[in-house]
């Protein structure tokens, strides 16, 4: 059957980049009904922690991306720690010593620091070339005798090549003779991390490895040691890098990069989630937008692009915008209410506004809907209802545009309005909802023999403190029911 695995080393915080090969195993298992598992590669003691493991499973449980063995889900292939797997390593390194794989290397480090030298000066590739790859037995048996610490070396074929078919890179081919013999296991008896990684991968009967195209270079060594041990070679793919827009690899100095930082800064799963397949791959069509389920049913490993994606935090934005406007209607005012409740913007307008249900509050609901086409964030609606509520009126008349666009008209309208606002004519009509500011602003407009523009712009000015903003009837209903309605006219300013 099918089998991928995702297989963080847990020395960080999730990586976009590691999140989309984590999406693509997952998109690859679930479209082909097969399994998806988690591996940590931990065998770097001193800079895996427990912290990191942590964040790496709660950030791919909030983008979706479940798997069917590894921490916290069990499985039969277990254990799902390198950490834990050190008698298996052992083990196979002990078979590959007796097929004669793998020799006893007892240099030590001054002496391969010397070879090193040497191979520089004739202009060598630096491959080893100590005396342990042809020693005799009874040289071996002295050096173990005299206890000397020795590591574990494989014997790489001095000529030949070797081909692989990656899914997404084509045919990739490999000479023999700039590799060297290399070590799978320390002589403290740490195994090296390409040996730890073909054990596991054969050992889980993992059927694809799809991974960065980073560790592209590390696939000849596997492949010798899969041969080797006698395993069937998984099936490569290997995922292009993530560029920033200059085309530099994506790093911390151009912004977020974790999927924790995003997540922080109000993006949701699902668009994050959708961004991320973009990266690198697409259905064929124009379409752009996709949920996870949707991915699923389209995503093929073939349409994965072999060349650099470059990671565009605009367009995450955007898609982000789309994501929440789709979301069902309660959805969205329940998480833009709690997030108005959590920074205190509910709390620090007054008036009927408050309301500690954020599920059935008519004046929420309005709200949301009201301002989430200028939302692309859930951060976002902090910044829309407190412009909403807001009033600033003398910044606004003193810019040159309202002065350009108002000229005159403004004292005109503000004489009248201050009427329909003393005499309580407008607030009654607000007080009516929708409807009731329709049929006044008709009137108001017959009044004043004004409409259109002539009407609206002076309106929107006065009552709002503002030249731009959403759908205005709604919009004061808000600010009235916040209990910061007024008129202040120009001349008081
Ligand atoms: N542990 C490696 C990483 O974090 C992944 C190795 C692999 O997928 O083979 O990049």
């Amino acid at each position: 059957g099918i089998r991928v695995r995702f297989a963080p080393s847990p020395t960080g915080n999730l990586h976009v980049g590691g999140a989309r090969t984590a999406l693509f195993n997952y998109l690859f298992a679930r479209s082909k009904g097969g399994k998806f598992l988690l591996r940590i590669e931990d065998t770097d003691l001193d800079r895996s922690t427990k912290e990191s493991e942590d964040a790496v499973l709660r950030d791919l449980s909030w983008l979706g991306l479940d798997w069917d063995e590894g921490p916290g889900a069990g499985g039969n292939y277990g254990p799902y720690r390198q950490s834990e797997r050190n008698a298996l390593y052992k083990e196979y390194a002990d078979k590959l010593l007796q097929s004669g794989h793998v020799y006893p290397c007892f240099c030590s480090n001054e002496e391969l620091e010397k070879m090193k030298e040497t191979a520089k000066l004739k202009q060598l590739p630096p491959v080893y070339a100590g005396k342990w790859a042809s020693a005799t037995e009874t040289e071996v048996q002295d050096e173990l005798a005299k206890g000397t610490p020795y590591t574990y070396r494989f014997r790489v074929p001095k000529t030949g090549s070797l081909k692989i078919n990656d899914l997404i890179r084509g045919e990739v081919s490999w000479n023999f003779d700039t590799l060297g013999d290399f070590v799978i296991m320390r002589s403290n008896g740490q195994p090296v991390y390409n040996f730890c990684v073909t054990v596991d991968d054969a050992t889980m009967a993992i059927s694809h490895v799809i991974r960065a195209e980073e560790h592209l270079p590390n696939t000849l060594r596997q492949a010798l040691i899969y041969k080797a041990l006698g395993f069937p070679m998984p099936i490569f793919a290997h995922v292009s890098l993530i560029l920033a827009p200059d085309r530099s690899k994506l790093s911390k100095r151009h912004g977020a990069t974790s999927v924790g930082q995003f997540k922080e800064m109000g993006f949701l799963p699902q668009a994050m989630v959708n961004y991320l397949a973009l990266l690198g791959w697409g259905d064929g069509t124009e379409n752009e937008f996709f949920t996870l389920e949707q991915l699923v049913d389209k995503f093929t490993i073939e349409r994965v692009n072999k060349s650099g994606a470059i990671f565009d935090s605009t367009k995450l934005r955007w898609m982000n915008g789309q994501h929440l406007r789709s979301l069902p209607s309660e959805e969205l005012t329940k998480l833009i209410g709690e997030r108005w409740k959590s920074t205190g913007i509910l709390t620090e307008s007054s008036g009927s506004f408050v309301d500690p249900n954020p599920i059935g509050n008519s004046n929420e609901q309005e709200a949301v809907q009201l301002l989430k086409d200028g939302i692309d964030l859930i951060t976002d609606a902090d910044k829309a209802l407190s412009n909403l509520l807001s009033y600033p009126l003398y910044s606004t008349l003193a810019s040159p545009e309202s002065k350009a666009v108002l000229e005159d008209k403004l004292s005109e309208v503000a004489a009248s309005l201050l009427v329909a606002y003393d005499s309580g004519e407008l607030i009654s009509a607000l007080e009516e909802g929708s409807a009731g500011w329709q049929k006044w602003v008709k009137s108001f407009g017959k009044l004043l023999k004004r409409k259109g523009k002539s009407l609206f712009m002076p309106l929107r000015v006065l009552l709002t403190g503002k030249l731009h903003g959403p759908e205005m009837g709604s919009g004061l209903l808000l600010i009235y029911k916040a209990g910061r309605c007024g008129v202040v006219a120009p001349e008081s300013q």
